[in-house]
């Protein structure tokens, strides 16, 4: 049986062309770039650099403010730990979103926990801050603001340059977990007020363990205390060898979607909007569960109301998609994402989170339209669906 991959928010497959790139870099280059001392350490610093320099260049930042780290997680916790600590003696308040991952969530309840004070600002029906709410909350002692860009369950996109103004204009730091919004979104940091900014590799079509922590050169200096000691690479902020190979591939990967981003957003919007308007066309009670237009183009998150949504993946075998309740992790908790939005239980329970990607063709979406059709009525008919009051 030939899998259809559906759940690209969760990992992508890896680029063949980026895995060429990687290969040279596990087997005859497998120096390491801290070793200064011989032509090994050369080819593999020059490989980092050279994947640096790239990085900076998509998204219009100086080689000096990307620092890499094992994956957006990190990144999300450097940012975050990192200017907690720096900035304690001024301020003790951080700014995030309910609906962020939990990679930011956590790290501020860790915060809280030990003296922050951290609020998490609500969100709409759709899923978007509100600009006045977020004004009223800034106060003297806030450090931090930290909004992702696009959400990994529903895909809403913030409107970031509104924010990150808000956030200058009261000279607060700002941080973005931009994780499924690189490769999706053109980003210019040079002209945007993004101080610290996160993303993976393993989301845009490049390999897992690498991400990526921007980090603002402006005047004066952001200060970021770092989170893991050791031998001081990364100008000190990120110790631990480079992993050299991840590293070449994560720079390959972006540089592959900034080349193809335009036809990919078109390609996979109109994928995105048939399975939409297929399913709305030919199953009833089918309900949209994030922004209908402010959204990254891959996303798509339906709630097929009184199917179950592990019954509705069981019964799709050969698609992997997920649910809506069990999205970051293993174990299965009830969205906070899809709670955030103040969603009925029947709607967050029948949630069904599709996830196009660059490797997803028009014969699969072809596919899983008929088949997610057919499924969502058969599971119908087996429940007591009809006799049921729809309430939504
Ligand atoms: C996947 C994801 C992360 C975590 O990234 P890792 O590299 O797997 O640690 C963080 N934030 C968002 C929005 C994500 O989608």
């Amino acid at each position: 049986m030939k899998m259809i991959y559906m759940d690209n928010h969760a990992t992508t497959q890896l680029d063949p062309q980026v895995l060429k790139e990687m290969l040279p870099y596990f087997t005859e280059h497998y120096g390491n770039p801290a070793s200064r001392q011989h032509r090994f350490g050369w080819v593999a610093e020059e490989a980092v650099e050279s994947a640096r320099n790239k990085i900076a260049k998509v998204l219009n930042a100086e080689p000096n403010e990307i620092i890499f780290t094992s994956g957006a997680t990190e990144s999300n916790n450097l940012a975050i730990k990192g200017i907690a600590e720096a900035y304690a003696p001024k301020g003790k308040h951080i700014i995030t979103v309910s609906t962020e991952h939990k990679s930011v969530l956590d790290t501020c309840v860790h915060l809280s926990k030990a003296g922050f004070q951290v609020t998490f600002l609500p969100v709409d029906e759709f899923g978007l801050i509100d600009l006045n709410i977020l004004e009223r909350e800034i106060r003297n002692d806030t450090i931090l603001i930290s909004v992702m860009y696009a959400n990994n369950e529903i895909g809403t996109i913030q409107n970031i340059s509104a924010i990150s103004r808000i956030a200058t204009e009261r000279n607060v730091i700002f941080h973005t977990d931009a994780t499924q919004a690189i490769g999706k979104i053109k980003i210019d940091l040079k002209n945007s007020n993004i101080d610290l900014l996160s993303f993976s590799g393993h989301k845009i079509y490049g390999p897992k363990g690498i991400g990526v922590l921007y980090f603002k050169n402006k005047f004066p200096k952001i200060k970021l205390i770092p989170q893991i000691d050791g031998g001081g690479h990364e100008r000190g902020l990120r110790s631990g060898t480079l992993n050299v190979p991840a590293i070449v591939g994560l720079a390959k990967a972006l540089e592959l979607c900034d080349q193809l981003m335009d036809e990919e957003n078109r390609r996979l919007l109109e994928y995105r909007n048939k399975m939409q308007s297929e399913f709305f066309a030919n199953i009833e009670n089918v309900f949209l569960n994030g922004h209908p237009t402010q959204r990254i183009s891959n996303n798509l998150n339906l709630s097929f109301l009184y199917v179950e949504d592990t019954a509705l993946i069981m019964a799709l075998k050969d698609v992997a998609v997920s649910s809506g309740s069990a999205c970051t992790t293993a174990n299965a908790q009830v969205s906070h994402v899809l709670k955030a939005l103040g969603l009925s239980d029947n709607r967050i329970h029948s949630a069904i989170r599709f996830g196009l990607g660059r490797f997803n063709t028009a014969q699969e979406v072809d596919y899983v339209i008929e088949k997610v059709i057919t499924e969502v009525k058969k599971l119908r008919n087996l429940s007591s669906y009809k006799s049921k009051k729809v309430k939504t």
